[in-house]
């Protein structure tokens, strides 16, 4: 097909997404004089990081005792011990730093009395080495991201970075050397495609939640930063990790920030009984949330659910009053009254496990940098390609997430890949030539979409994925499901290979859209898919019920999955921190 009459400009950077990650990335990189391009399929701040409720962890110690080696251990053992411990500590300390500068950005945080930050207790967060809860997270009120997505994209304005809204990234442009010279996007209004030509390509494009039929996430989140990196053959780390929240909204899923438990509420079965403290002694509600996610499930498996069907549980959040409710968790008030039709000062807001956060992703180092097996040798950085947010696996959050950590990894390491990339451009100043086939694929994709005959419904096949995805691989994993799942998932994907849209009389652009993501999504599910049934322990997000236990003789490594033939391969974790001491491997109790 070659590149003729397809519309070319070119960036020092193109960033794809415009959430946190993206934005935090392009405000450094702007502000350094450099040309971005930032794409984004919906305007910037509706980007799912707006919907950040809970705070961003940080050591500030605004309220009790607090230490970013205290912080560091949390995070850790949070991981299940499959963080990268340089990753980690690297993050931590960097953790007040990129909550002051934001500060200074104008971020609108709570305060305390004295008139610092106001932070709340959070899951997971605890001081001294695991000894008793700590104030971490950083918040404005329940609206975190809304507050922080505003912030970075006023900053951006002002530092002149270029904003291409609704415009969606089909595919990467590698050359024959493995190289990345920058994507190919459409504008979704006009379906007009063009190449975005750059010395430096950074992937922000968030997570992918919408590979489940229950998920807290919005429906923009369909992993498509994951979905052109396997086209372009990177694999994917750790994607049998995603992490369940305990307190979706029960037949909504929309999220109950763990907020609601660090202000002092909890949860309850049928019986009224507070029942985590059962399971997690210390922390108890505001254990890890695979942790919480399990006893919820477990609750229900044994027939203590709430409801006419048991099959949910209750938050009790009641006992803390209304003014408590109005002033620190008003999103909440409103979620619970519009999609669960309670009044969280009056009634308990019925909860179920819901998916929410993918632990995995493309492989980085922490630097942003893209590392994967390279030019048929062994792994090292892809040159011109970046990955941060929840897209990138560093991997600093292992096999489960601390709450208030991913905001936290947006702001680090966007500022640190931008940082990188400024240092890698100043060594190649000039732009690679572009391969004659640099836009085959993604136009062979819309060809397909156009112009097939009888395909299958975009609709119909994403419904199908989300079932098999829901059925097979949630938060208990069964060995006879998991091997039915790898098969019904493939026989999806192939569904996807067919898909068309049909009578394009009647076609708006968002059915374009949709079928393109859905190219993505069946990626990601495959990945998730053959990743767990291929783990044969229980770690973190990952629970199976043939292996109870965490196995670290045999499953201390990080997976990588090839979509190519689903090849799974894997490398070690990254147990030696930068300054500081390992932590030793310990069982995880709470
Ligand atoms: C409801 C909810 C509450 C949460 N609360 C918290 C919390 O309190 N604390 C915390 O630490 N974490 C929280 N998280 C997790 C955290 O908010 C996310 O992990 C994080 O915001 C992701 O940011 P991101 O920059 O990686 O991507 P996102 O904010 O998801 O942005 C992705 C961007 O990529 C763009 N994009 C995607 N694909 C393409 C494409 N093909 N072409 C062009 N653009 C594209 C999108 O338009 C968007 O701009 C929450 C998550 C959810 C869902």
């Amino acid at each position: 097909m070659g590149n003729v009459n397809i519309a070319k400009r070119t960036f020092d950077v193109v960033i794809v997404g415009a959430g946190g990650s993206g934005m935090r990335a392009a405000l450094h990189l702007s502000q350094a004089g450099l040309k971005v391009a930032v794409l984004s399929k919906v305007f910037p701040t509706r980007s799912h990081t707006v919907a950040a409720q809970g705070g961003i962890a940080a050591s500030l110690g605004n309220v009790k005792e607090d230490n970013w080696h205290w912080h560091m251990y949390d995070t850790v053992k949070g991981s299940d011990y499959l963080g990268d411990q340089d990753a980690i500590e690297f993050m931590c300390r960097a953790a007040p730093e990129v909550v002051y500068e934001l500060e200074h950005f104008g971020m609108p945080f709570d305060r305390l009395d004295n008139g610092k930050i106001y932070q709340r207790p959070f899951g997971g967060h605890m001081q001294d080495f695991g000894k008793a809860p700590v104030e971490r997270a950083c918040a404005a009120a329940d609206r975190t991201g809304h507050a922080l997505l505003h912030t970075l994209y006023q900053q951006n304005v002002q530092a002149n970075t270029n904003f291409f809204v609704e415009w969606m990234a089909l595919d990467l442009i590698r050359d024959e050397e493995g190289d990345v010279l920058g994507v190919v996007a459409m504008e979704i209004e006009t379906s007009e495609v063009m190449i975005l030509q750059a010395r430096a390509t950074l992937f922000a494009t968030g997570g992918a939640g919408r590979i489940f039929q229950a998920s807290t996430n919005a429906y923009i989140n369909t992993g498509d930063g994951l979905g052109m990196a396997a086209r372009a053959g990177i694999p994917l780390e750790d994607m049998e990790f995603f992490q369940f929240h305990p307190t979706g909204v029960y037949g909504a899923g929309v999220l109950i920030s763990e907020g609601v438990r660090g202000e002092g509420g909890y949860l309850i079965n049928k019986d009224g009984e507070r029942f985590m403290p059962r399971y997690a002694p210390t922390a108890q509600d505001l254990a890890s949330r695979d942790v919480v996610s399990r006893a919820i499930a477990t609750e229900i498996k044994e027939g203590r659910g709430c409801g006419p069907h048991g099959d949910h549980v209750l938050l009790k959040a009641d006992h803390l009053g209304d003014a408590v409710i109005r002033q620190r968790l008003p999103g909440i008030r409103e979620i619970a009254l519009k999609f669960a039709h309670v009044d969280p000062a009056q009634e308990p807001i019925p909860v179920v496990p819901t998916a929410h956060y993918m632990m995995g992703g493309i492989p980085t180092n922490y630097h942003g940098q893209v590392v994967a097996p390279y030019k048929t040798g062994p792994e090292e950085v892809v040159q011109g390609l970046y990955a941060v947010g929840e897209c990138a696996c560093v991997s600093v959050h292992g096999a489960n997430r601390l709450g208030c950590n991913s905001l936290l990894d947006l702001l680090v390491f966007g500022r640190e890949a931008a940082r990188q990339i400024i240092e890698d451009l100043q060594r190649s100043p000039h732009p690679k030539p572009l391969p004659a086939d640099a836009a085959d694929r993604p136009l062979a994709r819309l060809a397909r979409l156009e112009t097939q005959t009888n395909g299958e419904n975009v609709a119909e096949v994403g419904a199908a994925m989300r079932q098999v995805m829901q059925t097979h691989c949630g938060v208990f994993r069964f060995p006879d499901l998991l091997a039915e799942g790898v098969a019904k998932i493939r026989a999806v994907a192939e569904r996807v290979q067919r898909t068309a849209i049909k009578d394009h009389s009647k076609v708006f652009n968002t059915a374009r859209v949709e079928a393109l993501e859905l190219d993505n999504l069946i990626e990601v599910a495959q990945a998730t898919m053959h990743a767990a049934a291929a783990r044969e322990e229980s770690r973190g997000g990952h629970a199976r019920d043939d292996f109870p236990k965490r196995d670290d003789d045999k499953w201390l490594k990080h997976s990588l999955y090839f979509s190519e033939g689903h090849k799974l391969d894997y490398k070690p974790v990254r147990l030696k921190p930068l300054t500081v001491e390992s932590f030793p491997l310990k069982a995880r109790v709470y």
